[in-house]
């Protein structure tokens, strides 16, 4: 589901770093930083490394020891922000416990977030002014959009309110014409709060969560969870919901895809900015 979605977006920055390369320009570079070794995050930087191939982005991997110091840390950061071959930084999240993510997400120059996650982009993204949007909740917009999903003047129900996800898409959906809730862990009575919900994002990382029981009859429901479990890739949202969802985007390849592409287009984005 969000693969041909992915495709697009894909196949559209592919193009144009085509004519870019047709032009005689350098392609553009995406440099990845890598501290520690979850394997998790092993896979994702894998998968954005060969997704940024196949449209001819070049990555360059700064794979660091857990043990690194902050200041060491920083240090690879100002040297990449410097480098003027390098177009766009992603500091793969998350950090090894005692490493700052708010000082390692500031430290990266603003014009260089590929993550959209920069204080400033995420105050541009307040504003609704231009700049990299946040990965994965740009990923949901567009697969709403995608999918003729109408927002204005639906109730949205998030849930989480992280900075990477929640937050951002329940900002994103309020610009889209949506009425927004936000749950979080402290919220009470969540079960209501299904109820009355017309579109519901799922970003908490507790599997199952969201009960087939409790969402509205033809809701709209996308599912960013992601939980390893030992059955495998566990969603937010039980696969129940289907029967009673008007659309349930599924877990592993629903939102996913879209954050990988949503990273290469933002790649692209300062890429061309900075021509
Ligand atoms: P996080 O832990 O930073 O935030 C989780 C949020 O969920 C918090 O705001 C918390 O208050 C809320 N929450 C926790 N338990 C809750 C409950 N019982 N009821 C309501 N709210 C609750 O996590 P995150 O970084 O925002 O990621 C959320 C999930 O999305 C994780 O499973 C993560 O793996 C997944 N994720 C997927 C992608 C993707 O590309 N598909 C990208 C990023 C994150």
């Amino acid at each position: 589901m969000g693969k041909p979605v992915a495709d697009e977006i894909l196949g559209r920055v592919r193009g144009l770093v085509a004519q870019s390369a047709a032009r005689g320009r350098r392609p553009p570079h995406l440099a990845v930083v890598y501290v520690g070794d979850d394997p998790a995050s092993a896979v994702y930087i894998r998968q954005k490394q060969r997704a940024a191939a196949k449209v001819g982005i070049e990555t360059n991997l700064q794979h660091l020891p857990a043990t690194v110091g902050i200041g060491d840390l920083l240090a690879i950061i100002d040297r990449l922000n410097g480098d003027p071959g390098v177009d766009a930084i992603l500091v793969q999240m998350p950090l090894p416990a005692g490493l700052d993510p708010d000082l390692v997400l500031e430290r990266v120059r603003a014009d260089k977030d590929a993550d959209g996650l920069h204080p400033l982009n995420l105050g541009r993204l307040l504003a609704g002014g231009r700049g990299p949007r946040p990965c994965t909740p740009a990923g949901v917009m567009a697969l709403l959009a995608h999918y003729g999903q109408e927002t204005a003047g639906r109730r949205a129900l998030v849930i989480g309110r992280s900075r990477l996800v929640g937050w951002p898409v329940a900002i994103l959906l309020t610009q889209a014409q949506a009425t927004v809730t936000v749950a979080h862990s402290r919220t009470r009575d969540l079960p209501r709060l299904l109820a009355e919900a017309e579109i519901v994002v799922a970003a908490a990382g507790h599997p199952g969560l969201v009960e087939a029981r409790h969402v509205a009859l033809g809701a709209v429901v996308v599912d960013v969870g992601i939980t390893r479990t030992e059955e495998g890739l566990r969603g937010d949202v039980d696969p129940g919901v289907a029967e009673r969802a008007a659309a349930l985007s599924p877990v592993p390849g629903g939102v996913g895809p879209l954050t990988v592409a949503m990273l290469l287009n933002n790649t692209w984005e300062a890429y061309s900015r900075a021509l």
